[in-house]
């Protein structure tokens, strides 16, 4: 069977591994460079551990604080959009604790297994820079180290197999010493794991190729239409020849929809712009990977460099770098760390999460479209879920066994 898989990111990557890990003849087919998108600058971390859905009880009434100040972890800016405007009503809707409690289960099962995944990527040959270190969580206030474990202690309840530990100050400074003495204390999930997604992207890249799949950069995929009667699909590409397929995987992050509105497709998902600052710093680096707690910001080591990752603005597809919110990202530290600073900047960077509006992902059949197939809206857990979206898109696929972790999230739900 040939499958097409539209998109480069850590997604359609991973989709096309595990398609041709199942025995198909696969062709992934990219706008721009892969992996050049959200999956580039974002903060790495493989986090079970951040599975709460972001639309929860209360969490209205803080986005509208956050919204009146210019330099919060949180914007959305209104626009005449009836798309943005269903997009929020459902937002809204999914924030009761019913709803919230789905969205945690469906996202932890989907995520169950994603360090094994990562292991077995590993173990198959694909090349990338993985941290095993677990993840440090970090807190100014007494409050929001309470409001997190009560968040980790009710993931832990609905599933979630990693172990938590509380941290005094002086214990997290033992564990990483680049932890200062401003935090009121810390929580480590040393289950946890962190990789340096543009080392993921090309890793999957080379190993697919040596695999024999296709994979074509420069190519914008322009139009999916049924070819013939045989069941299969022509995928018109700009600046390329057409590609035909038995079955096609649409991946394009944020794009997705664009793409298959003309089907009548709908994807009800936003982009959620994100900033990060890639540097080498100042001071004692830290030795695991951080979760800066009020701030909202992901402080992820790598091999020479430390990369700050942070903010959710909603704000269309506009890429603009807004300086005074990557200034509250760099400056996140300063409350957390000792006396570790980013220096000199390599990247700085903003990227589009594709973020639906009960932030879960969109992965199964686009209805109504047989052998058309949707991988998106992993919002801020894309590079966590990606091997996991890939192992159970591909037997819906090749097989159509719909394995039980896809049925909360699928597109017409
Ligand atoms: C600041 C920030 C921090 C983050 N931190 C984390 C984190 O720590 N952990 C985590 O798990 N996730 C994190 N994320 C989320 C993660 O980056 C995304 O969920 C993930 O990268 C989405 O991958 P994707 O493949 O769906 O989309 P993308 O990476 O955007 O890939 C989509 C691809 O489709 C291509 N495309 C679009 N249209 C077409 C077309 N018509 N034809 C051909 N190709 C097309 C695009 O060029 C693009 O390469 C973060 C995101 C941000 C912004």
């Amino acid at each position: 069977m040939r499958v097409a898989v539209v998109g480069g990111g850590a997604i359609g990557l991973a989709c096309a591994w595990y398609l041709r890990r199942g025995g198909a003849d696969v062709i992934v087919l990219e706008r721009d460079g892969v992996g050049e998108a959200a999956s580039l600058g974002n903060g790495g971390l493989i986090t079970p551990g951040l599975s709460n859905p972001l639309p929860a009880p209360g969490v209205m009434g803080q986005a509208l604080r956050w919204m009146l100040s210019p330099d919060s972890p949180f914007l959305l800016r209104p626009r005449l959009d009836p798309a943005l405007a269903a997009w929020c009503w459902r937002f809204w809707r999914s924030c009761s604790r019913e709803q919230y409690l789905i969205g945690m289960r469906a996202l932890l099962a989907l995520g169950a297994h994603t360090v094994e995944l990562y292991d077995g990527l590993a173990a198959d040959g694909v090349e990338f820079e993985l941290h095993d270190e677990g993840l440090l969580f970090l807190f100014r206030t007494a409050r929001a180290l309470n409001e997190e474990a009560a968040v980790l202690a009710e993931l832990q309840r609905e599933g979630y197999r990693g172990a938590v530990h509380a941290l005094s100050v002086s214990e997290a400074q033992a564990l990483d010493p680049a932890v200062g003495d401003g935090i009121s204390g810390a929580l480590h999930a040393p289950a946890e794991r962190s990789v340096r997604p543009e080392t993921l992207t090309r890793g999957l890249t080379v190993a697919l190729r040596a695999r024999g799949v296709e994979v074509r950069e420069g190519v914008r995929v322009e139009s999916l239409t049924r070819d013939g009667a045989g069941g299969g699909w022509r995928i018109r590409c700009a600046g390329s020849e057409d590609a035909v397929a038995d079955r096609v995987v649409v991946a394009c992050g944020p794009w997705t929809g664009a793409l298959l509105a003309p089907l009548g497709v709908r994807v009800r998902q936003e982009p959620a712009k994100g900033y990060s600052v890639t540097a080498v710093g100042e001071g004692v680096t830290p030795r695991h990977p951080l979760y800066l707690s009020e701030a909202k910001v992901a402080c992820t080591p790598f091999a020479g460099g430390v990369r700050l990752a942070g903010t959710v603005e909603i704000n269309g597809f506009d890429l603009t770098i807004n300086r005074r919110r990557l200034a509250a990202v760099t400056a996140a530290p300063a409350g957390y760390l000792r006396d570790w600073r980013p220096v000199s900047p390599e990247l700085e960077w903003a990227g589009l999460r594709p973020l639906s509006a009960d932030s879960l992902p969109l992965i199964g059949k686009a209805p109504g479209q047989e052998g058309l197939f949707v991988a998106t809206g992993h919002g801020k857990l894309g590079i966590t879920l990606a091997p996991a979206t890939g192992a159970a898109l591909a037997p819906l696929v090749l097989d159509d066994r719909l394995v039980a972790e896809l049925v909360p999230l699928r597109l017409d739900r």
